[in-house]
């Protein structure tokens, strides 16, 4: 529903991350399935998630006798230890162990590096097409013989930088993933409770605003997104406030809100 409140098109999506099955989680995914179905999707979609998730989808598909015009692929993973579940030439996507009262996962979605840019103005007329082309991917040419004709690094200028998105939810305040995170582009990192509510947030497995701009700092992340709020806190203006007074490039993850990324 939400998808389709802000035209996201459903169609685009062929890989759906879950991080664990607590309902407020996965219990949207049945109908976007459907809705799925319903737009007559033909291309194969791939759901990621630990064990369990498997179960509950095709109960719902047996039992409404139903059949879907796509095929769905699971890939199911252990949570309890990082790996590379997804891997396409532009990026990988990895697990992130967390601590909830679940069996949870968060993930890290990592750009590869990216190719050099020919720098237009240094090429020298005369160059062959396929010089430069290989010039393009970053290796030298040379002639027949051995001998060096071109260094790459004379026609080119560096690659943009490879962007890294860090996904945490659900979790208690968890340091032992600072490694794997660090210098994180952007991390989400839910905020469920203030400061003041830390003993239940503890209690619960979830992280308080103060946490997760700890977790931000230490994993010197460019810029922390906050979320998964308590329904007790009908004003976010003083979550944001904890967060920003530990880590300033805070933002609250509303619906609806978008954050770029320079390209
Ligand atoms: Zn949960």
């Amino acid at each position: 529903m939400q998808l389709q409140r802000f035209q996201i098109p459903i169609h685009k999506l062929d890989c759906i991350f879950i991080s664990h099955l607590h309902g407020d989680h996965y219990l949207g995914l049945m109908g976007l399935l459907f809705s799925m179905h319903l737009q007559r999707r033909v291309n194969n979609l791939h759901l990621y998630s630990q064990p369990g998730l498997d179960e509950i989808i095709l109960l719902h598909l047996k039992h409404s006798n139903s059949v879907l015009n796509y095929q769905i692929h699971f890939h199911l993973f252990d949570p309890t230890i990082p790996v590379v579940i997804y891997e396409d030439q532009i990026l990988t996507v990895e697990t992130i162990p967390l601590i909830h009262k679940l069996p949870c996962a968060g993930f890290l979605f990592k750009e590869k590096t990216k190719s050099v840019n020919l720098n237009k103005d240094k090429l020298i007329s005369g160059m062959l097409i396929q010089h430069i082309a290989a010039l393009k991917t970053g290796a030298d040419v040379y002639d027949a013989q051995g001998a060096l004709l071109y260094r790459t690094s004379d026609f080119t200028l560096p690659p943009a930088p490879s962007y890294s998105y860090a996904f945490c939810s659900d979790t208690a305040f968890n340091e032992k993933i600072v490694e794997q995170i660090r210098a994180v582009t952007l991390l989400y990192h839910e905020a469920t409770f203030m400061e003041s509510e830390k003993a239940k947030a503890h209690e619960t497995k979830h992280s308080t605003a103060k946490e997760a701009a700890t977790l931000a700092t230490l994993c010197n992340a460019q810029k922390l997104i906050v979320g998964h709020f308590s329904a007790r806190y009908r004003e976010l203006q003083p979550l944001l406030n904890e967060a920003r007074e530990i880590f300033s490039n805070t933002f609250l993850a509303e619906e609806g809100n978008t954050f770029e990324i320079p390209s």
